[in-house]
């Protein structure tokens, strides 16, 4: 800990001017699929369906993004990122990895990942030569909980521009019914529609992942002699808060000669980004009782704010505003998660909608679920489909509930076999 300001200045070497979304450079050249290395999970880290993400589109997506695309029914984000040219991983990890850094870290190839399966949204492989992958939903899921979080917050009717914002308790109900149909969307389905005008605290978010992701490969490395002594309870995320402490002062040192505003947005960054890695524990964990945990998420949480109140601060390297507002975010953020009771299902109320729906307008739903299964969770998109299905038998007026999901299944054909649907379906009492 003592050694923090030598660390400091010895990264400071390392590090380069900014270089937001969209920046061009020359991008390292990407590795072809095959030959990836394996991923080497961390414990407590979301890595689920890892193998499939570090991969090119699944072979359902090479049939329907043409099919969703004629329709106009793609996600605004993927029409987004489509549209930036140059891959803005590459160029940014181009620009932070130089002449000084380990070989190991040289040698790794960072990229934006075609991502399927959701709820990761950046991840990491080691081995002979490392790669960190950012999905390519990344910012557009931080960006909807950036919108969810500052929902509450209303502009005070006063001319004094340094005025604090103030807390308007409907519209803080209102985010927490967003959160859970949020939380309800990547449980179900492991996507979001997410929106695309992406502001500072999404860009500092995704660095923060990005830095973190980084310092895994610098753990890989054996280059990261940052520890802490963690208590017996944060041992399960030992690996998760040595590189969130990378992360830190990545962004830190990116900061520090920038105005008080800017590290207020930076650091907001951080809040957003932990926010996002809760919002995805929340939806996955589920125990026995019905209790949903984000406990890696504050385990890591405590120890960023930790690190930035009793070492950062004090020493000058964040102002105390950036600090105050990165606890204020993160403080909102589980304020609203505390609302949720329950987490609605998106695809029993996508079907029960478009029950009551006049039927031309069924293909919607279509159109939903092919663009959750391409871009989500397709295993999960249909059991929560099974589910609804064996549901609507068992109930009188379960009829035109089962005639929608016929539809669906009979629409969705030529995308058979890799959707599965009418195999699942078969497998329930379809
Ligand atoms: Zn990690």
């Amino acid at each position: 800990m003592a050694a923090a300001p030598n660390r400091l200045d010895s990264f400071l070497v390392f590090m380069v001017s900014l270089c937001l979304f969209g920046c061009a450079s020359a991008t390292s050249k990407l590795a072809s699929p095959a030959s990836q290395p394996p991923i080497n999970k961390s414990p407590g880290e979301s890595s689920e369906s890892t193998s499939a993400t570090l991969a090119l589109r699944s072979p359902l997506a090479l049939k329907s993004i043409p099919l969703l695309r004629t329709r106009n029914a793609l996600p605004d984000w993927y029409t987004a990122t489509s549209q930036v040219k140059s891959d803005w991983v590459a160029s940014l990890h181009s620009h932070v990895v130089g002449q000084d850094w380990p070989e190991e870290v040289r040698r790794t190839i960072a990229k934006t990942l075609d991502g399927a399966g959701g709820e990761m949204f950046a991840i990491t492989a080691t081995g002979a030569e490392s790669t960190i992958g950012v999905l390519e939903f990344t910012p557009a899921y931080l960006e909807e909980l950036v919108q969810i979080v500052n929902y509450p917050l209303v502009p005070p009717d006063s001319p004094d521009p340094d005025a604090r914002m103030l807390l308007d308790p409907a519209r803080k109900r209102a985010a927490a019914t967003r959160l859970a149909e949020a939380a309800g969307m990547l449980s179900e389905t492991g996507y979001l529609d997410g929106k695309t005008n992406w502001g500072g605290g999404v860009v500092f978010g995704t660095r923060f992942l990005y830095y973190h992701e980084l310092g895994h490969v610098m753990r890989a490395a054996g280059s990261l002699p940052l520890e802490i002594t963690l208590y017996p309870e944060e041992e399960p995320f030992a690996e998760e808060i040595y590189s969130d402490q990378f992360a830190l002062i990545m962004l830190a040192l990116e900061l520090r000669r920038q105005s008080v505003d800017l590290q207020v947005v930076g650091f907001s960054g951080v809040a957003f980004a932990m926010s996002l890695v809760a919002l995805s524990e929340f939806a996955k964990t589920e125990s026995e009782v019905g209790k949903r945990s984000i406990k890696g998420a504050v385990y890591r949480m405590g120890r960023i704010k930790h690190y930035l109140t009793r070492i950062w601060q004090p020493e000058g390297a964040v102002s105390i505003d950036a600090v105050k507002a990165m606890e204020a975010y993160w403080t909102m953020f589980t304020d609203l998660l505390r609302m949720v009771d329950v987490i609605p299902s998106p695809i029993a109320a996508q079907l029960h909608r478009t029950a009551t729906a006049p039927k031309e307008q069924w293909i919607y739903a279509r159109d939903n679920i092919v663009k959750w299964c391409t871009f989500g969770n397709c295993e999960r998109v249909r059991s929560g489909l099974a589910k609804v299905y064996d549901s609507a038998s068992q109930q009188q007026q379960g009829g035109s509930i089962r005639d929608v999901i016929t539809y669906i299944v009979s629409e969705t054909a030529l995308l058979e076999p890799e959707i599965g649907l009418r195999a699942t379906l078969q497998g329930s009492r379809y």
